[in-house]
């Protein structure tokens, strides 16, 4: 930092310095402030799981839910947008998606002894989690064990970035979880760097469409046209597709004639806590 604020400096008069210098600083300290309040975040357990229902198209009833952490800072809400990169850097992820797992197939469990129909929660992977598979592979098969949950009311959500890479060790991983019984979706489909030609090989059950082609699919013919490719995708590969995002009546029923199956979105429901979510359900 210090060397490109010098090159700006350089370039452009003292004051740019200055200028330079300063925003910098304030970056490098509210992820320092952040980093040192997920540290105590940590130890007082201030996290918490809401849950966003997946519906099936044909008959409008709540097939999942994805697991979605929740910080509350003393008041102020965090999103994970801003802290999950920051805790990856400073290596604190790798805790917190732990307490994830063990959180979310807790809730799992009560959601599915709650309600009449077998319910699959979903939950999402970080990178870090995903490198350190041994240790991922063990506390997921601890964790049904010690609970008694069913694999299937399991799926990992994995992103496009951690499936690129050495193909054999992916490969080895996600057999592994499904070794389990456990199913795996892609996140954000569409938006990363994968080639095609891995999809054939990996064992992956679910494409998740990235809300941002969903979000346009009425006023962006692209963003319709890759919606409607990635489907196609996934019906001709035998993968099941779900839609994230879906904000509309019109963006649902899109997606309906174009043969997605699954969605989810605040058009049925925002995250949720889990006393919410059991009010939902029942
Ligand atoms: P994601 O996994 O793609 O989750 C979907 C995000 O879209 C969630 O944001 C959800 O609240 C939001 N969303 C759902 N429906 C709509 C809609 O109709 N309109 C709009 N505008 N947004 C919608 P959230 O909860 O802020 O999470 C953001 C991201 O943070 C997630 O994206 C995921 O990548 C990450 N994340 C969240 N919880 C966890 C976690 O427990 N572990 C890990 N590793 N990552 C997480
Ligand atoms: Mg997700
Ligand atoms: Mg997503
Ligand atoms: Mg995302």
């Amino acid at each position: 930092c210090a060397d490109l604020a010098m090159y700006h400096a350089k370039a452009e008069g003292r004051n740019n310095f200055q200028f330079y210098t300063r925003e910098m600083n304030e970056k490098a300290l509210a992820q320092l402030n952040i980093e040192r309040r997920l540290k105590v975040a940590i130890q007082k357990n201030c996290f918490e799981l809401y849950y966003q229902p997946q519906i099936e198209m044909s008959t409008g009833l709540v097939k999942g839910v994805e697991a979605l952490i929740r910080w509350n800072d003393e008041g102020t809400f965090i999103s994970p947008e801003t802290f999950i990169p920051i805790a990856e850097e400073s290596g604190l992820m790798e805790q917190i998606g732990e307490w994830v797992i063990i959180q979310a197939v807790k809730d799992a469990v009560k959601l599915n002894e709650l309600i009449p129909n077998s319910l699959r929660v979903a939950i999402n992977l970080s990178a870090s989690q995903f490198r350190e598979s041994d240790k991922l592979i063990q506390l997921i098969t601890d964790q049904l064990k010690c609970t008694g949950l069913k694999p299937d009311n399991i799926e990992l959500e994995l992103t496009e970035s951690m499936l690129i890479g050495d193909l054999d060790a992916v490969i080895e991983t996600l057999e592994a979880f499904r070794a389990l019984g456990i199913t795996l979706a892609i996140d954000d489909f569409g938006t990363g760097y994968s080639s095609m030609s891995y999809l054939k090989n990996l064992p992956i059950d679910t494409l998740k469409i990235d809300r941002s082609f969903i979000n346009d699919i009425g006023v962006d013919a692209s963003d319709a046209a890759i919606t409607v490719a990635i489907i196609t995708l996934a019906n001709e590969l035998n993968m099941s597709v779900l839609a994230e995002g879906v904000e509309t009546q019109e963006q649902m029923e899109f997606l309906e004639q174009h043969g997605c199956r699954a969605y989810q979105g605040y058009f049925y429901s925002k995250p949720l806590p889990l006393d919410k979510l059991l009010e939902l359900l029942n």
